[in-house]
């Protein structure tokens, strides 16, 4: 029985991992569909609903993401079209706690990459999923929530009762 690798775990701002450039994924091999089902344990664990590979230490471009029921994995990934109207929302991030930020995205991309095993993948994503992608895929080129502005103050925000801004804010990290 060979013995198992240390598992991956999940890194917090400010870890330099967090700030790299990813390299692209070259080899779709057993390794990889570990390190993607080792990050989706994480997102999961930490109740999140994405996760790119910087956030679990692996500086390689690819994320997963998962909301309700439905997952998705994506190597090397690319937005081929981004339209819709920019809308904001306040993200939170997992390697961020206690953060948020307003962000402003596109409401609807098309994306396109490979899956674990290196099958060419595309998606046209909207709403909360053309976000999470968004976001996910900042963090592979280095970029945190915390370069879009200030932290918002969340007990601030709620204590209007302002049911828009509430409305406006994503309930779990990313
Ligand atoms: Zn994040």
């Amino acid at each position: 029985m060979q013995p198992k690798e240390p598992s991956l775990s999940l890194k917090i701002f400010p870890d330099a991992v967090l700030r790299a450039l990813c390299d692209p994924v070259e080899t779709f091999n057993v390794q990889l569909r570990e390190w993607t089902d080792e990050m989706f344990e994480i997102m999961r664990k930490s109740d999140g609903i994405g996760l790119a590979a910087p956030q679990a230490g692996i500086s390689k471009q690819l994320f997963v993401c998962g909301i309700e029921n439905d997952s998705l994995c994506l190597i090397n990934p690319t937005i081929i079209q981004a339209e819709g109207s920019p809308v904001d929302m306040i993200e939170g991030c997992l390697s961020l706690p206690d953060i948020h930020v307003k962000v402003n995205r596109n409401d609807r991309i098309v994306v396109a990459g490979y899956d674990n095993r290196g099958r060419k993948m595309q998606y046209g994503l909207t709403g909360l999923w053309a976000r999470v992608v968004q976001h996910e895929m900042d963090h592979l080129k280095g970029v945190l929530i915390c370069d879009y502005g200030e932290n918002v103050n969340l007990d601030e925000q709620n204590s209007g009762l302002d049911a828009a801004d509430s409305a406006n804010e994503t309930k779990q990290s990313l």
